[in-house]
């Protein structure tokens, strides 16, 4: 998913241009603008966190963009393109060091295993397996 920080500074097109160039395929692709309560059921799993509610805000505060992506050890090369979730701490070149600006307002989100990514393509697209 490309952030609402990253849509809204027009950074989209290169952002797909640089995911395509390393190799993944994209299997599915929307633009659209998560409510609340999507943006809290996509990221229920840090509901305790202290951070939760002002990430819900920024994620639900202007469009994103989601996709489907496709390759061979997809989860972990896609990590490796977009970089450490601290922006400072991100290797020069990843996504995240071109267009983050803070650990919190970090430009793209990376499923963190296969299993997340079935269950999130599944959010946002209900027939995603018939792209394949
Ligand atoms: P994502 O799940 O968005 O790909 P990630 O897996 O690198 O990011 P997570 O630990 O899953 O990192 O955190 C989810 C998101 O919550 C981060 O991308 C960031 O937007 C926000 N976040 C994480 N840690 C912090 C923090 N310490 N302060 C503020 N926001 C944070
Ligand atoms: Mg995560």
């Amino acid at each position: 998913m490309i952030k609402p920080d990253a849509v809204a500074g027009g950074h989209s097109g290169a952002i797909l241009k640089q995911i395509e160039e390393a190799g993944f395929e994209i299997v599915a692709l929307k633009l659209t603008h998560l409510s609340d309560a999507q943006a809290s059921q996509f990221y229920a799993i840090h509901a305790e966190r202290p951070f939760f509610k002002t990430l819900v805000e920024f994620m639900s505060s202007g469009k994103i963009i989601a996709a489907v992506l496709k390759k061979t050890n997809a989860v972990a090369d896609f990590r490796t393109l977009i970089g450490n979730t601290n922006p400072e701490k991100a290797d020069a070149g990843t996504v995240r060091k071109l267009y983050a600006k803070s650990i919190e307002f970090n430009a793209i989100h990376g499923s963190d295993s296969d299993e997340n990514a079935m269950i999130e393509a599944g959010f946002f697209f209900s027939n995603f397996e018939r792209f394949n």
